[in-house]
């Protein structure tokens, strides 16, 4: 298990343990501050809200930029990605692709599911990164791309949908 960064959260019900899938671990990326956390506690919600075994216990590992062994083992053993930066912050912006390119290295498979998220989207006049930038970003990174507000609540759902809409199709389609 995940033993040392300060935010692996594990959720949801431990009563399903008769399936045969096992839970899902979703690992969030990105620089200290964007919103990782925050976007978290939405996911654990929402987690928590659906009444299937498929998603009976969601990992999120927040990581920093700081690397070390806690970093690899958490990209390692993730089965989906949330790649997050703050758009009022061009370099966790960079960094975020600096992590897609060692999530390129370290996680080679073609279909982990990844996500290029562009959070605090409801501070407008505080914007460094365009929409237009994001998008071009997770297009030269093969990865689906959506900007959120987890202080609105805007788009995290989504988001949340998204992964979990992925690896189903991965699962069955037993490309895993
Ligand atoms: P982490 O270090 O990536 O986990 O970032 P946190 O989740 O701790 O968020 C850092 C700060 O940004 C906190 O003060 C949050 O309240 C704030 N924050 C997070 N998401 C948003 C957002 O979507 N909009 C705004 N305005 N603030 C946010």
């Amino acid at each position: 298990s995940l033993d040392s960064t300060d935010s692996v959260i594990s959720t949801g019900s431990t009563g399903n343990t008769g399936g045969s899938s096992r839970p899902f671990r979703v690992v969030l990326l990105g620089a200290r501050g964007v919103g990782k956390s925050a976007i978290a506690s939405i996911f654990a919600g929402a987690a928590d809200s659906m009444d299937s075994d498929e998603c009976d216990s969601l990992y999120l590992c927040s990581l920093q930029d700081e690397g070390g062994s806690s970093q690899d083992q958490c990209i390692q053993t993730g089965d989906a990605y949330l790649l997050v930066y703050s758009i009022t912050d061009r370099s966790s912006f960079l960094q975020a692709s600096e992590l897609r390119i060692s999530l390129r290295q370290r996680r080679p498979a073609h279909h982990t599911p990844i996500i290029l998220v562009g959070n605090k989207c409801d501070l407008v006049r505080r914007r460094e990164v365009s929409v237009t930038e994001g998008r071009a970003c997770a297009a030269v990174f093969d990865c689906k791309f959506i900007e959120t507000s987890a202080a609105m609540q805007h788009n995290v759902w989504p988001a949340f949908h998204g992964i979990v809409q992925q690896l189903r199709l991965r699962r069955d389609t037993k490309e895993n």
